[in-house]
């Protein structure tokens, strides 16, 4: 694992401000308001802390990757309908994952778990 180069930073440091699942475009988005910094820069960037388990990435309802920090151990209801997302309060699996199978070594890094349905605002129920 080598030293972060600057893109990296920059990429570590806005998902760690945003604190959010957040699209490539939207890094993007954000980084070049604040410096030049291509398109191509930010891709390749998170595909390699996305490799060396810095970051993790989930998908969204419209197949988009998201990438958030690591420590965000946070799981969302993804809504087919009008594509809310709505975060769960805590992690459904519990923080006692390790190991999953003795019968298999591998290092957990981190896990994804997304639900995909609909919300109760699109199923008609009054909130
Ligand atoms: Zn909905
Ligand atoms: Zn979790």
């Amino acid at each position: 694992m080598g030293k972060p180069t600057r893109s990296q930073q920059q990429v570590l440091a806005l998902l760690d401000r945003l604190n959010r699942p957040v699209s490539a475009r939207e890094i993007y988005d954000h980084l070049s308001r604040e410096s030049r910094i291509g398109m191509a820069t930010v891709y390749r960037a998170l595909d390699a802390l996305r490799r060396e388990g810095t970051i993790k990435v989930g998908v969204r309802a419209n197949g988009e990757a998201a990438y958030s920090p690591l420590p965000l151990d946070r799981h969302y209801l993804h809504c087919l309908h009008c594509g809310c997302d709505i975060p769960l309060a805590a992690c459904p699996l519990g923080h006692n994952l390790q190991p999953l199978d003795p019968a298999i070594p591998f290092t957990v890094y981190y896990h994804t778990l997304e639900f995909f349905g609909v919300c109760g605002d699109c199923q008609g129920v009054a909130s």
